[in-house]
């Protein structure tokens, strides 16, 4: 059982020198095997309030919603869609509650989050799955009726990760969950852009924790160790406490991530968002290579090597395989910065033409 106290990792904004939120909600971080039976005890230390709000969904209540109600005698919500909607509506039911336990993916962990920041109460997350790294971190991310919107509410007061939970959860989920990580080799290239080029805040203690979870990472996989789950957790843990830091997703979210959204918001084919972002992190590693004299100089990051890695973690590189239209990833590359025109990245700075469109996906063989 490895315990983070994450509190005593983040500095003061005093003491970073920057401008940007330094929130250290997040007390610590708990992972191991089993460590679930832990929680009623945890609770109790953190002196946390009944009555416990459980949210799950139909699969997760059975993987450890189901003993997370027992344990804590909490009140359960089950969510059903990734809706601010309907995570409106699961406000408004849970009036009453003390304490928010989210126990599931991307949606009931958000959904959770939100109604905590709702009513300013503790939020515990416990993942069922490592896929992507919003696990701890202080963004909402959920659709509306014309496509995905984050937002910023407040990170957890704690995480449970217990291993036997996470590992037994199917692959392509974790495969996300580093996909999620490896993309941030372009994001902290396209904030360093928007620091250098727009005069965006910048944060050195935001970076090193994200830098921190791409090495975490790049060490694993490059001894083809995809299933430490461990290093994963951790990662993602770092990658959280990086957006904590900066008050938003500007560390962990440039033009991969864009690219993303894009094909989110113009077609219902989805592969888990980490898989998404890896795929969009080659075609922007390459034009960043091109384009930016910034671009990193550790021939670790260029995207070959982010490519092998990727394949290494089960990350399937081909439009072809998880059904993207080539015409869809196109359209993505170019216009995917008007979905954000605030966020500077690479793709901001440099329109690419649909010609250069074609040639990176060719280039980095997704096509
Ligand atoms: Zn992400
Ligand atoms: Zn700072």
């Amino acid at each position: 059982m490895k315990t983070i106290k994450v509190n005593d990792l983040i500095p003061s904004r005093e003491e970073c020198g920057c401008n940007l939120i330094h929130d250290n909600t997040l007390r610590e971080v708990i992972i191991g095997r089993e460590v679930l039976k832990e929680l009623p005890q945890i609770l109790e230390e953190l002196n946390l309030k009944k009555p416990f709000g459980v949210f799950y969904d139909k699969t997760t209540l059975k993987i450890a919603g189901e003993k997370i109600l027992e344990m804590v005698n909490g009140v359960g919500f089950e969510v059903s869609e990734p809706t601010f909607k309907e995570a409106e509506r699961k406000t408004s039911t849970a009036k009453g509650v003390q304490t928010v336990i989210a126990t599931g993916g991307g949606t009931v962990i958000d959904i959770g989050k939100y109604v905590a920041y709702k009513y300013q109460i503790p939020f515990i997350s416990i993942p069922t799955a490592l896929s992507h790294d919003g696990i701890v971190s202080p963004v909402v991310s959920l659709f509306y009726e014309n496509g995905r919107r984050s937002i910023i509410a407040r990170p957890p007061i704690l995480s449970l990760i217990d291993i036997d939970i996470v590992s037994n959860a199917p692959r392509t989920l974790s495969s996300s969950g580093f996909g999620d990580i490896l993309a941030k080799v372009v994001s902290i290239k396209d904030w360093q852009l928007g620091r250098d080029e727009v005069g965006e805040e910048y944060c050195y203690t935001a970076e090193r924790y994200t830098l921190k979870a791409i090495e975490l990472v790049i060490d694993v996989l490059k001894i083809g160790r995809s299933r430490d789950y461990e290093i994963l957790a951790e990662a993602l843990i770092y990658s959280g406490v990086s957006m904590m830091v900066a008050g938003s997703s500007r560390p962990a979210s440039g033009s991969e991530h864009l690219f993303s959204h894009y094909l989110e918001i113009h077609s219902s084919i989805r592969a888990p968002h980490g898989i998404q972002c890896a795929l969009g992190t080659l075609p922007t590693s390459l034009y960043h290579e091109l384009h930016n004299r910034n671009w990193w100089k550790n021939l670790e990051y260029n995207w070959k090597k982010l490519k092998e890695y990727m394949e290494k973690a089960g990350i399937p590189l081909s439009l072809k395989r998880l059904e993207i239209p080539v015409e869809l990833a196109v359209k993505a590359l170019i216009h995917s910065p008007e979905i954000r025109p605030e966020r500077y990245t690479i793709l901001h700075k440099r329109r690419p033409t649909r010609e250069e469109a074609i040639w990176l996906l060719k280039e980095t063989e997704l096509l």
